[in-house]
């Protein structure tokens, strides 16, 4: 199925027509960035499947933000048990990508939530299939359903068909102590999230994530072997298309995931090689303040 964005929408289900006045997926959760599409859904009961004990206990999905939007990740929910649900997408993140000819789009699955079923991962196989000409586009992929075979075995498959999506496993201490250390799939990285800055993650993690529902005064870019998160390590901020820093109320913004890439698309080598140009303090104002140009008179003076 290969859907335009303009295709003639007559006719089509309360639920496309609702996708065009708001959009299902979210490119405003902050940490990254307005060119990620961010899909999340609202588990019902709250519980998802293949949730660790570390996982349930420091959910960043259950804080700030994500509070707010209780119905909307319900009805997202709802969306993916419909039979319009493929078409609904395919058609939002297409439209997202003509919007933003220039741009490197890259849809974020699942910023909150999980693969509940098989036919769920299957049913964004088929969203990929339907988009996989699209070249500005990408797909990155969390999942801690990795410990269950057949879940593991559709992922190794969508990873292995489509170029286009990095499937990134996620692990705790608590799923590494019951299932041990899982093989990445294709090139996705393995992700850990640190219960605090002296869970050490076993060798062969590629990613710390800091558990956010503690504070963290203090800058970390490695724990043990492996990165830490940049926007979480908080040494990198964010560039304008110009490459001065974006500000916030003239300080500077952290690094975003669409600059970052890591999760998306770069390697741990190229990001030694460009992470210098990211270098500053988030939160204060940039260290390099440009020089207004001064006119020619004055120069000459
Ligand atoms: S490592 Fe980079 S891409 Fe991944 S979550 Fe952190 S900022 Fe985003």
């Amino acid at each position: 199925m290969k859907i335009q964005a303009n295709d003639n929408m007559a006719g089509e289900s309360p639920a496309v027509r609702r996708t065009v006045r708001r959009g299902w997926l979210s490119n405003t959760v902050s940490k990254k960035g307005c060119n990620v599409l961010a899909w999340s859904i609202g588990m019902p009961n709250n519980r998802c499947p293949f949730a660790s004990i570390i996982c349930r206990q420091y959910c960043y999905a259950s804080t700030g933000q994500f509070l707010f939007h209780h119905e909307r990740y319900a009805e997202n929910y709802d969306l993916t048990t419909k039979p319009e649900f493929i078409e609904t997408i395919t058609t939002e993140i297409v439209q997202f990508t003509e919007n933003h000819p220039d741009e490197r789009v890259s849809v974020a699955l699942h910023e909150k939530g999980e693969f509940y079923s098989v036919e769920y991962l299957n049913k964004w196989e088929e969203i990929v299939s339907a988009t996989e000409d699209t070249t500005n586009l990408n797909y990155f992929i969390y999942t801690r359903a990795w410990r269950n075979e057949p879940f593991r075995t559709t992922l190794e498959e969508l990873a292995g068909k489509h170029n286009m999506v990095r499937v990134n496993l996620s692990t705790d201490s608590d799923m590494v102590a019951k299932y041990g250390m899982p093989n990445p799939i294709g090139n996705g990285l393995i992700t850990y999230l640190a219960e605090t800055d002296d869970d050490i993650p076993p060798p062969g993690v590629d990613l710390v994530f800091r558990n956010l529902r503690m504070p963290h005064n203090g800058t970390l870019e490695r724990l043990g072997g492996a990165l830490v998160c940049p926007y979480e390590s908080k040494i990198y901020i964010a560039q304008n298309k110009n490459g001065s820093p974006a500000l916030g109320n003239g300080k500077c913004k952290p690094i975003r995931c669409m600059e970052c890439r890591l999760c998306i698309d770069r390697s741990m080598g190229e990001w030694d090689s460009v992470k210098a140009q990211y270098v500053g303090t988030p939160g204060e104002p940039p260290s390099v303040v440009e020089v207004p140009q001064t006119g020619l008179n004055q120069e000459e003076n």
